[in-house]
């Protein structure tokens, strides 16, 4: 056995923040960017050879409005979605970034983010029966199959709804090793990447009482940013490529996973490409050492749920709740 590393990508253009209003200059400029951004992340995975987890809002499949007259929540929710059909469509359809994903000589894997980024523990369950299905139909209609879910926002809940619309894993919330107090927990982290003392989270995938793979996260790329994270980085090496290789380390040693996760427009100016850069570059030297695969959310599942009594209840319920990311 070998230690293992995921990148999980959580791809959305403007529908990640549709809800949010009014947006913040750098949301604005985020959405601007997002499809540059896809680009040059998709090139890094292709120069690196490393294959990700792409998890897409279904919509962006698809410019039709049927979809969406079909869902509980038309017309309020869709509202400002459709009015950027009309009006910057770009920043909202992004089926030719999704082939550019399918297309790559690299394998990715093409997952769900939900249909349209509702945010799961504040709908009930017939809305996420809904988001469920339409994003697994326009997934197919395009010839996606989408068995792997990240939840929009990181906020798990009606996973029973989930197993019944044929997804077999989803992305489950980082283990948190410092205290989640805003603040604390970052210069902890700092001062512990610094000195070398901390190593973020490995993770164990477990098949929980619905039959799902939860695969954990461990770390989040886009994250580390502001003061103090830019004063030490602008003197010396990135801190967060520091502890990304030390997680990817002991991913190795341990035989266990490491599961990073970022959007493409994450990626808001040269220090976070090259950080990127440089962590998919560690990876590829480990994994040409032996010391680690890459494997998709999908290829984890199919191995816990090959090696796991998958019988409904046979594991613990993780606990569902919310936490900041850095
Ligand atoms: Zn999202």
């Amino acid at each position: 056995m070998t230690g293992s590393v995921v990148f999980s990508v959580d791809a959305e253009l403007a529908w990640g923040v549709h809800d949010l209003h009014p947006l913040s200059d750098e949301q604005v400029q985020r959405c601007q960017q997002a499809r540059t951004r896809w680009r040059q992340l998709l090139d890094l995975f292709e120069m690196s050879e490393t294959p990700a987890t792409w998890a897409i809002v279904g919509h962006l499949l698809t410019d039709d409005w049927r979809y969406g007259t079909s869902h509980p929540l038309y017309p309020e929710w869709f509202e400002v979605a459709y009015d950027g059909f009309e009006n910057d469509s770009s920043q909202w359809l992004g089926r030719d970034l999704i082939d550019a994903v399918a297309l790559a000589s690299v394998e990715h894997e093409i997952a769900s983010h939900s249909f349209s980024h509702v945010i799961f523990p504040e709908i009930d369950a017939a809305v996420a029966a809904a988001e469920c299905r339409l994003a697994r139909t326009v997934g197919n209609q395009y010839g996606f199959e989408c068995t792997s879910f990240v939840f929009p926002r990181n906020k798990i809940a009606h996973r029973d709804v989930l197993a019944e619309c044929g997804f077999t894993c989803y992305r489950g919330l980082r283990p948190s090793r410092l205290p989640a107090i805003p603040g604390l927990r970052g210069l902890g982290l700092l001062a512990g990447s610094l000195t070398g003392g901390v190593t973020p989270p490995t993770v164990t995938p477990v098949v929980d009482e619905f039959g799902l793979v939860n695969v954990p996260a461990s770390m989040f790329l886009g994250g580390f940013r502001g003061q103090p994270w830019s004063s030490v980085a602008a003197v010396t090496a990135d801190p967060a490529v520091k502890l990304a290789r030390k997680g990817i380390d002991r991913a190795g040693e341990r035989d266990e996973l490491f599961h990073m996760w970022l959007h493409p427009n994450d990626l808001t100016s040269q220090r976070y490409i090259d950080r990127v850069s440089e962590i998919l570059a560690y990876v590829e030297l480990k994994r040409r050492q032996g010391d680690i695969r890459v494997e998709t959310m999908a290829d984890v599942a199919r191995r816990v749920s090959s090696t796991t009594d998958t019988t409904v209840g046979s594991a613990p319920t993780p606990v569902e709740r919310t936490v900041r990311e850095q």
